[in-house]
């Protein structure tokens, strides 16, 4: 693969998932020797599972885990340093890596017990935890989650959990943006598998998780996050942590310009959305059979719809969304190729977040 592509695979069934993305992305090629101390850093941001939206779904990990040992590559690491004011230790446990480091003989590794070297880029300088710095290959391993601050949080974010406390807190005084950019510039991982299985829509910590199953993957981090942003109804350049990076050469954020591979069709169907704010975005929606991707990117539409103060307009009008619809037409919105009887339609297998919310604004203001 290359920097520009990006690898989508859907689905339910994570780790055989991942081993068939990291089969087509060639991840091995990648990868400079058999002795190289490769590094896997997921997202365990607090001590809660992956179910909450908040963490790396461990499947994911143990799917890439798996991968590298069928092909001799044995000496891995799981490295990562909870939030300020959360135990790592306890993060490992809660989230089910504790019995992954017994199963297959890698080691946790806690960042914030970690030295630390001062680095510095563009006037600002930051501890950088010293067993990130000696990996020859660093993977990581984001979820594809909201953030109250930054709106997404992805791969160039979650680099943060090899930083120590002290610069964690610092990184809040400076705003968040220009440092996360510049981390990457001083640590950019050299590969991401991005964990879009299950995402809160809003807060890094959890809370109104979102089944979205899938996993993609990428070299480049600016890209994939600039992914994640549009999964979530974004412009990449509306995300300025990801402006910057690209801004410096971390990578590209010109998403229209990526190549998005998707190795398959999600035909998975959503199950009833259990947290609150999913709940009543829930309403503006009618789904019969809708496949999960389709009905997240719906989802993810609503939400943003909701930040702006758009979404009253559907009142009245709930969006049609899958597979139940495919005989059937009518007036008002339908999303997905299944409603393409409903007019208008925003069509796609599954429709892009975007072109869902392009379409439902221009309804909006017809109403
Ligand atoms: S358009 Fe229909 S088949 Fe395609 S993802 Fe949506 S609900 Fe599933």
């Amino acid at each position: 693969m290359n920097e520009n592509q990006i690898y989508v695979i859907y689905g339910d069934h994570i780790k055989e998932m991942t081993a068939s993305l990291l089969e087509a992305v060639d991840l091995k090629g990648r990868i400079p020797s058999h002795d190289s101390l490769i590094g896997l850093k997921p997202n365990l941001v607090v001590a809660k599972p992956s179910s909450t939206g908040a963490t790396t779904t461990p499947e994911i990990v143990e799917g890439v885990i798996e991968y590298l040992q069928k092909y001799g590559y044995h000496n891995l690491l799981i490295l990562e340093g909870s939030w300020v004011g959360d135990d790592t230790g306890r993060a490992f446990k809660v989230c089910g890596y504790d019995l992954i480091s017994k199963k297959y003989g890698v080691p946790l590794f806690d960042t914030k017990k970690d030295s630390v070297s001062v680095q510095s880029y563009g006037g600002i300088s930051m501890e950088i935890c010293n067993k990130a710095l000696e990996t020859d290959f660093l993977i990581d391993l984001p979820v594809l989650k909201g953030h109250c601050q930054t709106y997404v949080t992805g791969a160039l974010k979650n680099m943060k959990g090899c930083i120590s406390d002290r610069e964690k807190r610092h990184f809040h005084t400076l705003g968040l943006h220009r440092p996360i950019a510049y981390l990457n510039k001083l640590l950019r991982p050299d590969f991401v598998v991005a964990d879009g299985i299950c995402g809160d829509l809003d807060f890094e910590e959890g809370g109104n998780p979102v089944r979205m199953n899938r996993i993609f993957a990428g070299s480049d981090p600016v890209l994939t996050d600039s992914y994640i942003a549009s999964c979530m109804g974004y412009r990449p350049a509306d995300i300025e942590y990801i402006r910057i990076a690209a801004d410096i050469g971390v990578g590209s954020c010109d998403i229209d310009r990526a190549d998005i591979i998707e190795l398959n069709r999600d035909t998975t169907l959503a199950s009833p959305a259990s947290s609150r704010r999913v709940q009543s975005l829930a309403k503006y929606t009618e789904a019969k059979d809708a496949c999960s991707a389709c009905y997240a990117n719906l989802i993810q539409a609503l939400a943003r719809m909701e930040d702006c103060g758009e979404l009253r307009a559907l009142k009245g009008h709930p969006v049609k969304i899958g597979q139940k619809y495919q005989n059937s037409s009518g007036s008002g919105p339908g999303v997905g190729r299944c409603a393409s009887g409903f007019k208008p339609c925003c069509m796609g297998c599954p429709p892009k977040t975007e072109e869902i919310l392009k379409m439902l604004r221009a309804y909006r203001l017809r109403k």
